[in-house]
């Protein structure tokens, strides 16, 4: 399966495709997703993460594979609060910090079975969400920190 794609892969930073259709090689890749996920003990991972350039996340807050959640074209819907709290991203080996995010959100996806579900999330799950959902917009965690904090990250993991 597929390996981790590496910051500032082009591939990471451009807004992922919308699913049409939830077919075999959808299936597939998910499936190869959670893999790479459990193996590398991430908490959640993007399809363009993988190199794959689809709306598709999974995530399993508690590294339990009895707990995955799969999220196909996900769209906030409503968000509350605000909470500071570290991240990192194994996109981005290495670095950590402190983003603000959104303390819990309601998010609408689509399900491995084409059905449209609602999701209130808060706690560690809220966070992957918005997470994730910055990864399939092309964006990454460091991208919501200070410019000079963000060029710090980049010149001691020599990203240019
Ligand atoms: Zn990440």
């Amino acid at each position: 399966m597929n390996k981790i794609v590496i910051y500032p892969k082009k591939v990471l930073k451009r807004k992922t495709k919308l699913v049409k259709q939830i077919c075999e090689d959808e299936i597939n890749l998910i499936r190869g997703m959670i893999e790479v996920m459990f193996e590398s003990r991430g908490v959640g991972l993007s399809a363009n993460q993988v190199g794959v350039n689809k709306r598709i996340f999974v995530t399993s807050p508690r590294i339990k594979r009895e707990e995955v959640f799969i999220f196909i074209n996900p769209k906030i819907i409503k968000k509350y609060g605000k909470i500071m709290d570290e991240e990192g991203c194994l996109s981005v080996p290495g670095a950590a910090a402190f983003i603000r995010r959104y303390r819990e959100v309601e998010v609408e996806a689509l399900g491995v079975d084409g059905k449209l579900f609602k999701i209130k999330a808060e706690g560690l799950l809220a966070r992957i969400v918005q997470h994730e959902i910055d990864h399939l917009n092309g964006k990454i965690f460091l991208d919501r920190v200070s410019s000079k904090e963000r060029r710090k990250h980049f010149k001691r993991l020599k990203i240019r």
